[in-house]
C-alpha cells in the first residue's frame, strides 16, 4: 500500500465550474428551458428528461442549458463507475439525432445542432478516458488540478524518476516497449484504486486528487514513450 502525505488543505483549489461555460448558442436560447419550456416549434411542453428532440414534432430543440452535466447528457448517474456500452450507445444515439449535416443550410436550427453536436462530443471525450472522467467529475466538486500543483505522494516521485532514467537509459525499441507495459500495467492498477477511492461515501476527494495526477503523468510516460527514438533524448515527465 502507497504511503500518502494529506495535501494541505489550499491544493484543493476552489474553481468556477468551468462545465457551466455558456456557449453562445446556449446562452440566447437558455429561456426556453428556465420559462415556458415549450417546444419553439410547435408549443409542446418540453418534458424534464434532456432530449435534443421534441416528443411531439421531432423538431430539433434549443441546446441543453450550459448547467447540463456531460452525465445527464447521456442519462447517466454522475459516478466514477460508468457503463462504457451505455454511454457508447447512448452517444452514437444522440449524436445521430444532432448531426449538424441534417440541419445544413436551417440557419438557427443548424446553430442549435452545431452546439448540440459539439456538447456530445466533448461529453462523450471526457467520459470514456477514466483519467478525463476523474477530473471532471472532481470539478464537479469544485476540485480543479493545476499543472503547477505539487506532488505529495513520495512513491509517485520515486516512480517517475526512476521511469525517467529506465527511459534514459535504455538503447532499442524493445526496452521501451517494456517500460511502456510496466506503464500500462501501473496505469490499470491506478484506475482500479481510483475506482475504489470514488466508491467511498463520501468520495475520498484528497486520494482522487492524488490519484487523478498520477494518472496524468502514467499517460505523459505513454506518450513519451510512443514518440521515444534513439538518441533523442527523454523530455521531462509532467502531470
Ligand atoms: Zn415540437
Amino acid at each position: 500500500m502507497f504511503a500518502r502525505t494529506a495535501a494541505p488543505p489550499s491544493i484543493l483549489s476552489r474553481s468556477s465550474a468551468p462545465h457551466l461555460g455558456h456557449s453562445l448558442a446556449s446562452r440566447r436560447h437558455r429561456s426556453v428551458y428556465t420559462t415556458g419550456a415549450a417546444c419553439p416549434s410547435c408549443g409542446t411542453p418540453i418534458p424534464r428528461a434532456l432530449a435534443p428532440l421534441c416528443p411531439s414534432c421531432s423538431s430539433l430543440l434549443p441546446p441543453p442549458p450550459p448547467s447540463t452535466t456531460y452525465f445527464s447528457l447521456f442519462g447517466l448517474e454522475p459516478t466514477f463507475g460508468v457503463d462504457l456500452k451505455a454511454l457508447k450507445r447512448s452517444f452514437l444515439q444522440l449524436q445521430q439525432k444532432v448531426h449538424p449535416d441534417m440541419f445544413s443550410g436551417k440557419g438557427e436550427v443548424e446553430e442549435w445542432a452545431k452546439a448540440w453536436s459539439g456538447k456530445v462530443n466533448d461529453a462523450y471525450k471526457a467520459l470514456v478516458n477514466e483519467r478525463e472522467r476523474g477530473e471532471y467529475l472532481l470539478s464537479l466538486h469544485d476540485v480543479v488540478i493545476g499543472e503547477a500543483d505539487p506532488v505529495t505522494d513520495p512513491e509517485l516521485l520515486m516512480t517517475i524518476m526512476e521511469t525517467r532514467e529506465a527511459l534514459e537509459e535504455a538503447q532499442t525499441e524493445d526496452e521501451v516497449a517494456r517500460i511502456r507495459q510496466q506503464n500500462k500495467d501501473a496505469r490499470t492498477e491506478a484506475v482500479s484504486r481510483l475506482t475504489s477511492a470514488f466508491a467511498t461515501s463520501p468520495p475520498d476527494l484528497e486520494l482522487v486528487r492524488n490519484l487523478v495526477i498520477e494518472l496524468r503523468y502514467l499517460d505523459n510516460i505513454d506518450q513519451v514513450c510512443r514518440e521515444w527514438a534513439p538518441g533523442k533524448g527523454v523530455p521531462n515527465l509532467q502531470h
